[in-house]
């Protein structure tokens, strides 16, 4: 699957385009002014319960709009597994030995790394847990970052699946980001000096090869609980969340946080992202019984379905700005849309990326054509 925010993040109210060097692709719903939202905070060292044998620990990662990543650490019999285990690097790992440590544990108790989804915040610490302990690692079976040549190049070959050197991988993405978007827009790709951290991390870049796929439905057992794998597109498309049935618990990854929408990238293999995320966000609102939420970024959380629900309604109204905007606008590019839906702060790469996931789904629905002029994709009302 392909992702244009591997380099991105954004926090604007309002709005989700990129603003600089991040890597989650995390937008912001509200329109209140600069209060800094809880995802935003900077990682503490604490280690609170979340859950009996579920303990939230958070690793910094500086980005705007980011602070911290959660990484729960989930006990039982056999040690711990940990969900997200930060960004990649000796600096991260440090913290996340640190984290470790105050939970009573260390990397060697570490049994099982499980990645919600393909964003080096959520997969950066996974496989070095795995070479230094032999940990599974668990994923959805889409598991695919923009970082794995084997996408790339479209080669399924054996010897290609292998992440190879950090040349390699940087080639690969220069050549990714060489082709134009689908709606012709611009590839700003990323900044050179993440080309160059990719290149200097060497190993500590390794992108995770999942020893235990799931599918939806299937179960786990961790921290002596039975979690079922719900696989929740949208956000990305291998995005995964758990979901403890018998005391209502859900890990959300970035699918649902608590006050910030996630990014909703255009490019991905399916041709409406922005109607699988509905659907992902209708599972969530119709869960039962559920008595926490748990977030890859901010606070554990209740209403889970009110949420999800307010999630929904917020692309609802973006979705209204695109209906009304098109009058103004007949054959109107991605880009124009993007002006209005977004806060010229955000114009970039992502905020396109968004925009066209948006008209897509509009197209999809029966109510706008496109056309293609000099390359350039343009979206007209059908009625
Ligand atoms: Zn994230
Ligand atoms: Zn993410």
């Amino acid at each position: 699957m392909q992702h244009d925010h591997h380099d991105h993040a954004s926090h604007s109210p309002n709005s989700s385009g990129p603003e600089s060097a991040g890597v989650s692709g995390v937008s912001d719903v509200s329109e209140a002014p600069r209060k800094p939202k809880q995802e935003q905070e900077d990682a503490t060292t604490d280690v609170t319960e979340v859950a009996p044998g579920i303990l939230r620990t958070q690793l910094p990662i500086s980005m705007p709009g980011l602070g911290h990543v959660n990484c729960y650490v989930l006990e039982d019999e056999r040690g711990i597994a940990v969900v997200d285990p930060g960004l990649p690097g000796p600096e991260s790992w440090d913290h996340l030995v640190d984290r470790l440590g105050r939970t009573g544990h260390q990397v060697a108790d570490v049994h099982t790394v499980v990645v919600t989804h393909s964003h080096p915040d959520h997969f950066g610490g996974a496989m070095r847990l795995h070479h230094e302990t032999g940990a599974d690692i668990v994923t959805h079976e889409s598991f695919r970052t923009i970082f794995d040549t084997s996408e790339l190049d479209d080669d399924e070959d054996s010897e290609s699946l292998d992440v190879n050197s950090p040349d390699d991988r940087a080639a690969a993405m220069e050549r990714y980001f060489a082709k134009p978007s689908p709606w012709g827009g611009r590839r700003a790709g990323p900044s050179p000096e993440f080309m160059e951290r990719m290149r200097t991390a060497g190993s500590m870049f390794t992108t995770p090869r999942p020893t235990q796929p799931l599918v939806d439905g299937q179960t786990i057992k961790l921290a002596r609980r039975e979690w079922v794998a719900m696989h929740t597109p949208g956000h990305t498309y291998d995005h995964l969340c758990l979901f403890d049935p018998e005391f209502g618990v859900v890990l959300t990854g970035d699918h649902v946080l608590p006050t910030i929408t996630p990014h909703i990238s255009g490019l991905t293999p399916n041709a409406d992202p922005l109607a699988l995320f509905f659907e992902s966000l209708h599972r969530m609102n119709g869960l039962d019984g559920v008595s926490v939420a748990l977030p890859a970024h901010g606070h554990p959380f209740t209403d889970l379905g009110g949420r999800a629900e307010h999630i929904i309604e917020h692309h609802e109204d973006r979705l209204d700005i695109i209906r009304n905007a098109s009058q103004d606008l007949p054959d109107g590019t991605v880009e124009q849309f993007m002006r209005v839906l977004f806060r010229e702060r955000s114009w970039g790469e992502m905020a396109e990326s968004e925009t066209y996931a948006h008209l897509e789904h509009l197209r999809e629905l029966g109510e706008m054509q496109r056309s293609f002029d000099e390359g350039f994709a343009r979206y007209a009302t059908t009625a």
